[in-house]
């Protein structure tokens, strides 16, 4: 890895592992304006090798810093399960907003905290 003059957060011979969904261009989009792309109200983000851009099946990759995480050594041969493991974690946070609007008697009720999350593919499955 080589990296720009401007770049902070990275060095040459970190690990890697590069997100996908990047904003929409719209002012009015107020997630992704601040940096929270995967709620994006207009539907105009892309997504690399998804929606509108070219994906990573190459050598090299250029991209911005903000798009780039870095990984610890120590995971190198789990990180590329980083990606789908956030979208079951984005998943996780959300269901756990939602149990924090139960009644406090159904909040505080193991068996109510179960919860099957639909859309996200097998990764997005996640129960209690
Ligand atoms: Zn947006």
């Amino acid at each position: 890895m080589t990296v720009g003059s401007r770049v902070t957060g990275l060095a040459p011979g970190d690990l890697a592992v590069l997100t996908v969904r990047r904003p929409c261009p719209h002012d009015r989009c107020g997630p992704c304006r601040k940096g929270r792309q995967d709620f994006c109200i207009t539907g105009d983000f892309t997504e690399r090798g998804i929606k509108g851009a070219h994906g990573y099946m190459t050598e090299f990759v250029v991209d911005d810093e903000r798009y780039i995480v870095k990984v610890p050594k120590e995971l190198r041969e789990v990180a590329v399960l980083i990606e789908p493991l956030t979208v079951a974690e984005k998943a996780a946070e959300q269901a756990r907003v939602l149990v924090q609007r139960l009644p406090g008697d159904l909040k505080d009720d193991p068996s109510s905290l179960s919860a099957v999350v639909l859309g996200a593919g097998p990764i997005g499955c996640w129960a209690r």
